[in-house]
């Protein structure tokens, strides 16, 4: 039987309703808001069942299959599922029924890489059905310039444009986006994260650069989000002896990109008893759940599990709008969202540096587990919730979404000796750089952009 395709709104509601390909290929919606589905659809119970026997790649294909619909042919999906996942995604007992994800082994050992590796495929298969060429603007902090840069290298259809803040990039995540060359261009600005994003902004809203087909990586993008639900399922079927047993999960949130993931994944059918957002001091969205007031952080604070370092988090209007309210791209709450369900649904921890060493110190004396900081709040942010609600015998996993070693100066000063660096790190080391620099000023960003 035929479905008709899900379509996709946008949250501020006064754009027309499009198709997933178009929301992935436009990125924002003309009238500033981000793309929702109007529905999600929920798998059955074989379709379920059947996941607990695949591997990581079937259970993307089955996942995705049963959003995109007749979006996609069949085999042009399971090949992009074949050809974006081949590393490995361990899961690590800690105690009791307690586990840690650990979705860093990817090519730059990043959560990141799980969605950029199909949204790039997928991108570049609809530009060349539509024989167009994309050019892909994204402003980084580090982590998502890396790992769109890596996913998108070498594609035929797009051209990528990321603009990072000069000063404010470790060196090895520098290099993971400035040793590709061919298809990606890295401009490093001389400014702040703010900056780079506020540039990437104008460019978007630039009439004169309609003509040029941008498009956008960041976590507006619907893309980026649906590859993000398969996770939350496949380490739940390695893990629950049933397909009726609930299980907790804990989320180091910034963007709430990740989180989103898991809610797309609760609402195909996913027995999800709570998710724990689990933020740095960055914690309007925990205040929120308390207070049921929302006020953005401006500027936000510097922590160092610093990609959650985000006082205003561009995915939370999708939340929001989701569970029945509206809330514009400024922060402002329009309508209320059912208060009492979120509340059921989530629970918000907030985690401060010194606490996040701590754990970092003590899951290791502990478990032997090592954690680099984003990790440690989602842990730590598991602790408090089994502390309070005592629930230690139900099923848990605290997600880990980078790799120790990207954080190796830390680690060091905390636990007196460094992670082994993966592969992936190691090989950037001696690679050639290639970047140019700009000062903080639009004419010179539209200039590249007109010149590619
Ligand atoms: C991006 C990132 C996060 C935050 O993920 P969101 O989807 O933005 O909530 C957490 N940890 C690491 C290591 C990241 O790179």
């Amino acid at each position: 039987m035929k479905r008709s395709p899900i379509k996709y709104y946008s949250t501020n509601l006064r754009a027309r309703e499009i198709s997933f390909r178009e929301a992935l290929l436009k990125g924002l919606a003309p009238d500033g808001g981000l793309y929702v589905p109007f529905s999600i659809p929920s798998l059955s119970k074989e379709e379920i069942e059947s996941i607990f026997f695949s591997d990581y790649q079937e259970t993307a294909f089955i996942i995705l299959k049963k959003i995109l619909g007749d979006e996609l042919e069949e085999s042009i999906l399971m090949n992009i599922c074949r050809d974006a996942y081949s590393f490995r995604i361990p899961l690590e007992r800690i105690f009791n029924r307690n586990y840690v994800l650990r979705l860093d082994q990817g090519p730059t050992a990043s959560f990141k890489d799980f969605a950029a590796q199909v949204m790039s495929r997928l991108m570049n298969y609809y530009a060349s059905l539509d024989k167009i060429h994309l050019t892909v603007l994204t402003a980084t902090s580090g982590d998502t310039g890396s790992a769109i840069a890596s996913a998108f290298q070498g594609l035929e259809n797009i051209d990528v444009i990321i603009l990072f803040p000069f000063g404010e990039v470790t060196e090895i995540q520098r290099k993971q986006m400035t040793t590709l060359g061919k298809n990606i261009r890295v401009i490093a600005v001389d400014g702040k994260f703010d900056d780079c994003q506020r540039l990437v902004k104008q460019a978007f809203n630039d009439a004169s650069l309609s003509g040029q087909q941008l498009s956008s990586a960041n976590s507006i993008n619907i893309g980026r989000l649906l590859p993000q639900s398969v996770y939350y399922f496949y380490s739940w079927s390695r893990l629950a002896t049933n397909p009726d047993e609930k299980i907790i999960f804990s989320v180091p949130s910034g963007n709430y990109g990740n989180l989103m993931g898991g809610i797309i994944a609760r609402e195909m059918g996913l027995p999800v008893e709570k998710f724990i957002i689990s933020t740095n001091s960055n914690d309007e969205v925990p205040r929120y759940l308390a207070t049921g007031v929302y006020s953005t952080i401006n500027p936000s604070v510097n922590c160092i599990s610093s990609a959650m370092n985000v006082g205003h988090p561009s995915n939370f209007a999708r939340i929001i709008a989701l569970y029945g309210g509206i809330m514009d791209e400024n922060g402002i709450i329009i309508k209320e969202p059912d208060l009492e369900r979120l509340r059921r649904d989530f629970y918000g921890v907030s985690v401060s540096d010194e606490d996040t060493r701590e754990t970092i110190l003590e899951s290791y004396r502990r478990y032997r587990l090592l954690l680099e900081p984003h990790g440690a709040v989602a842990w730590r942010g598991l602790e408090i919730y089994q502390d309070v609600f005592k629930t230690a015998d139900l099923l848990a996993i605290s997600l880990e979404t980078a790799h120790p070693a990207k954080f190796n100066d830390e680690l060091s000063r905390i636990l007196g000796f460094s992670a082994e660096m993966p592969d992936s790190l190691m090989d950037v080391i001696d690679k050639t750089e290639d970047f140019i620099k700009i000062e903080n000023n639009y004419p010179k960003l539209k200039d590249i952009i007109l010149k590619r």
